[in-house]
């Protein structure tokens, strides 16, 4: 690749020059094109892998102008996919100080000297380049990318925040989410310094995603610092209707609130009509059983526990179930039978060992990584173990 742009830059040459004899055609002389001996020396120098000489002949070789431009480009970008940072900064630096680029060029090749210093791990150099960029009447969003890039790698959320609402929303990006977590972050920093501010920066992030379920977990643990429990567990309640599949999360918060309201009661109606909607949700039929075994004893939680068991097998459940005790085995032995002939039949015999992918034939390529040879027969697989006990019935 390297050996063929070399081909390429007397072409690029040639044709500034023939540009430049169109309007010249007076002052035509052809030993203006002095290129091969140097021209060769340069590709000497690059067939004996001595790159930095070959970058020297190559930067004297060509006069930068409008024409050339994109060659170097090629080279520098060349250079940094390769990791040679160091040779991709030259030759962008050298472009950036030739006069005759244009606006939109010099802006090209300052953001590629940006990606650079991101490349080589120079942060503090990459924002202070991208910052002037960003000072532009139409910044290129590049620049906007590595600056929101840097300042969540450097943790500094109000500035994330800031370039992360420059940046123009559409359907593949979720801007909003990401704002929203990005507040959220910042909540968590204040939790200690500034705790006061808190509830308006959740404020800010329930604004930009109304279904973020992390700022209300967050609110709902001012709530509970302040002692206010009613408003924590209207909160809490609400992530249902965010989005369900993070009320695990929000489980022992709920159960917390309603013992400081003493009302288990109340939660236990709560988790009962919780399960007739998502029926799977095995969290909320274990914090169930909780509360029955401390509201009617250990008896009546395994008897609920080995009912809903059989309907809705769940390896946790049955842990739980284990745990409470006193089961004979004649009773588990069907509920564990029933749960091991579903993993067995259902669970996943191959597993790539490069990238983690299971299945249940065997493939010689990985279909998700496309590695040859990665994928091996295991022992089941497991990992989607409640999933396979959920698609069982
Ligand atoms: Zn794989």
């Amino acid at each position: 690749m390297l050996e063929w742009l070399f081909f390429l830059l007397p072409i690029a040459a040639l044709s500034g020059w023939l540009a430049a004899r169109a309007h010249y055609k007076k002052k035509y002389r052809p030993q203006d094109l002095k290129l091969t001996p140097e021209y060769f020396k340069g590709l000497n120098y690059l067939l004996n892998e001595q790159p930095d000489k070959a970058i020297d002949v190559f930067i004297r070789l060509l006069e930068v102008n409008s024409e050339t431009v994109e060659t170097h480009l090629a080279l520098a970008n060349l250079f940094r996919r390769r990791g040679e940072t160091d040779r991709a900064i030259r030759i962008h630096q050298n472009l950036i100080a030739r006069p005759t680029l244009n606006s939109s060029q010099r802006t090209q090749a300052l953001v590629e000297l940006g990606l650079d210093y991101m490349n080589a791990g120079v942060l503090d150099r990459a924002e202070q380049l991208f910052l002037e960029l960003l000072q532009q009447s139409s910044p290129p969003e590049q620049a906007i990318k590595q600056l929101l890039r840097i300042y969540q790698q450097e943790k500094h959320w109000d500035k994330a925040i800031e370039m992360a609402k420059r940046l123009q929303p559409n359907k593949n990006n979720d801007i909003g989410i990401l704002i929203a977590q990005f507040y959220c972050e910042l909540a968590e920093q204040k939790f200690e310094s500034n705790p006061s501010s808190i509830a308006q920066i959740l404020k800010q992030a329930h604004a930009y995603d109304p279904n973020c379920v992390r700022a209300s977990l967050l609110d709902a643990n001012l709530s509970i610092a302040a002692g206010n429990f009613a408003k924590a567990l209207k909160t809490l309640q609400r992530i249902e209707r965010q989005n369900h599949h993070y009320i695990p999360e929000a489980l022992p918060k709920l159960l917390n609130c309603y013992q400081q309201i003493d009302n288990l009661s109340a939660f236990k109606s709560w988790l009962e009509q919780l399960l007739e909607r998502h029926p799977h949700m095995t969290s909320a039929r274990l914090m169930l059983s909780q509360i029955i075994t401390e509201q009617y004893g250990r008896q009546a939680a395994q008897d609920f526990l080995y009912q809903q068991l059989h309907r809705y097998p769940s390896i946790e459940g049955l842990h739980k179930l284990l745990m409470l005790g006193q089961n004979s085995s004649q009773t588990l032995v069907p509920l564990i039978k029933n749960i091991t002939n579903t993993l067995v039949q259902k669970g996943d015999r191959y597993s790539c060992h490069n990238c983690g992918f299971s299945g249940k034939t065997m493939h010689w390529q990985c279909p998700s990584c496309g590695h040859w040879e990665s994928i091996r027969p295991s022992e089941i697989h497991l990992s989607n173990l409640e999933k396979l006990l959920e698609s069982s019935q």
